[in-house]
């Protein structure tokens, strides 16, 4: 190995040092600075001229001037200080965060004579860390909070904020006590929720979906490059109307499940604003976002079920009770009066079926909720499910006109259920409508597909329900009415047409009739 002169290691070391990341500075034993490099002048802000003979007190803040004694102090004990993490002035006045090493400068007697500065700016990384301790918190703010809303809006400002975004939003799937999807927002910084126009962007197409489809963070310097924006709408929108909008950044929020739940969308007027440790930043908050949403959703879920518990006690309990008030009441008076149980039985027997429905309606709901719901196939003929529904039911009040061209038609269905869907449809027909009023009856089969319908002249259902009637408990409030009824016998209908992979629904014109209509496949193939 050649070993290089002592003037040829001088120049490489000189060379080392100006080359360096870090400022490199040595001063005296007086604090006089005595060698200023390249990066030091980058860092601080001063020149070489400007610096060499001041004093290093120049770049301590005052608060800090008894640092430099103790440094003094244990160079002169020939201590070397490490990582010493300080604050330092730049000629600006701007406050650094700086990591500093000192190391004692000897002359050839082993004498100290100076020292050798090393100090690396870490400003950025501190503001990462004390950005990582805020998202901590966030974190534990966010999951102590139940309320969906709450937490997209403490989101939203917290990375807003946190990325030097001019304006944010935060746009989330949410689910509402119907298991529909909804969207949620919260805006934050200079947007304002009046300005309904952000909401474009969750639309398909937009680059804040398209973002979402690699679950990717989508990041522009400026739009007017950008190749995504193009001359799309939004731009428009977002960067001449309302917000001058340049630099963006969109980050999905995926959520426990492995579904983009929701993204946050940062904007600003000035181009390159969002860098990679911004990306960073926003991903955790993303990812403590998506677990305190998954919480405060379950929550919601949970109080929406017991509500619907509540419910359901408080209607089983008023139904059962109609009944069982009226029948104590006639067999009161029957034995008050002495009555046979001939006179009464009638009245009787209507109440006990009365009840004896409700409870089973109750039986088949509490089957479905519990998944245990379930039907037993057999081959069995249209018209005999038909005749069975009719039997069951006292339309003497009503014309009953049956076409039924499906008469031999063998079918696999569970049989009793399928007369209970009938029975239920031609009971509703006859306690919607006035009497003497007509009811139909129709069957038909194209491509395998049985269709029956029931048509009534009644009063009819106005469109806006004419889903939800096929819910739990909805009834719809007719004034001219005084019908009983659970708003059970629907819900059960749907379940039973879809164990059998088909489907009910309603057509309706309010006071001239509704159809209801089943179709079900005539074979069964599982
Ligand atoms: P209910 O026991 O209340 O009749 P259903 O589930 O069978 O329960 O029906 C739900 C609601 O749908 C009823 O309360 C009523 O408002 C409406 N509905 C059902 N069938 C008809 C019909 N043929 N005409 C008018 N409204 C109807």
């Amino acid at each position: 190995m050649q070993i290089n002169p002592p003037y040829q290691r001088q120049s490489i070391l000189a060379a080392i040092v100006d080359d360096s990341e870090d400022a490199i500075i040595s001063k005296s034993l007086e604090s006089r600075i005595t060698s200023w490099n390249k990066a030091a002048e980058r860092i601080f802000g001063y020149t070489e001229q400007e610096m060499i003979g001041e004093l290093i007190y120049k770049l301590i803040p005052p608060e800090r001037h008894k640092e430099e004694i103790e440094i003094i102090r244990q160079l002169k004990a020939g201590n070397r200080i490490e990582h010493f993490e300080t604050v330092r002035l730049t000629k600006s006045g701007r406050r650094l965060q700086i990591s500093l090493t000192v190391s004692p400068i000897r002359d050839s007697t082993g004498k100290v004579i100076g020292a050798a500065k090393i100090a690396r700016d870490i400003t950025r990384k501190k503001q990462y860390e004390e950005s990582l301790n805020l998202i901590n918190e966030l974190g534990k703010s966010i999951n102590a909070q139940l309320n969906v809303n709450v937490v997209l809006q403490i989101v939203s400002d917290a990375a807003t904020r946190m990325s030097n975004a001019a304006f944010g939003f935060f746009l989330y799937n949410n689910v509402n006590s119907a298991g529909e999807n909804v969207l949620t927002s919260a805006v934050s910084g200079t947007l304002s929720d009046k300005q309904e126009d952000f909401k474009v962007f969750a639309r398909p197409s937009t680059i804040f979906q398209s973002a979402f489809n690699g679950s990717k963070v989508v990041r522009s310097r400026d739009i007017r490059d950008d190749q995504h924006f193009g001359p799309h709408a939004i731009k428009v929108n977002l960067a001449e109307q309302q917000q001058q909008m340049v630099s963006y950044m969109a980050v999905p929020v995926v959520s426990r499940g492995g579904f983009i739940a929701g993204g946050l969308f940062f904007g600003h007027p000035e181009p390159g604003v969002f860098n990679e440790e911004h990306e960073n930043l926003v991903l955790a908050i993303a990812a403590q976002a998506a677990i305190a949403l998954d919480n405060a959703r379950m929550y919601e879920e949970v109080n929406t079920l017991n509500a619907k518990k509540d419910q359901f006690i408080s209607f089983a309990s008023h139904e059962l009770k109609t009944p069982l008030t009226t029948l104590k009441g006639y067999l009161q008076l029957g034995h008050k009066n002495k009555m046979s149980l001939a006179d009464i039985y009638p009245k009787v027997e209507k109440q006990i079926n009365r009840l004896e429905e409700i409870i089973t309606d109750l039986l088949d709901v509490s089957l479905i909720s519990a998944g245990k719901f379930e039907i037993s196939i057999s081959k069995t003929n249209i018209a005999d499910i038909i005749a069975l529904s009719i039997d069951s039911l006292m339309l003497q009040k009503h014309h009953l006109n049956i076409q039924n061209p499906l008469n031999a038609l063998e079918v696999w269905v569970d049989k009793a259920k399928m007369v209970q869907v009938l029975t239920n449809m031609l009971t509703n027909a006859a306690k919607y409508s006035a009497n003497d009023s007509t009811i139909w009856l129709n069957t038909s089969l194209a491509d395998g597909q049985v269709l029956i319908s029931v048509r009534d002249e009644g009063m009819g259902i106005p469109s806006q329900h004419l889903k939800d009637i096929f819910n739990q408990f909805y009834r719809v409030s007719h004034p001219s009415s005084k019908a009983k009824g659970a708003g059970l016998g629907l819900y059960i209908s749907k379940e039973i047409l879809e164990a059998h992979s088909g489907k009910i629904w309603a057509e309706s014109v309010v006071g001239e009739g509704s159809t209801f209509y089943i179709q079900f496949p005539a074979t069964h193939n599982s």
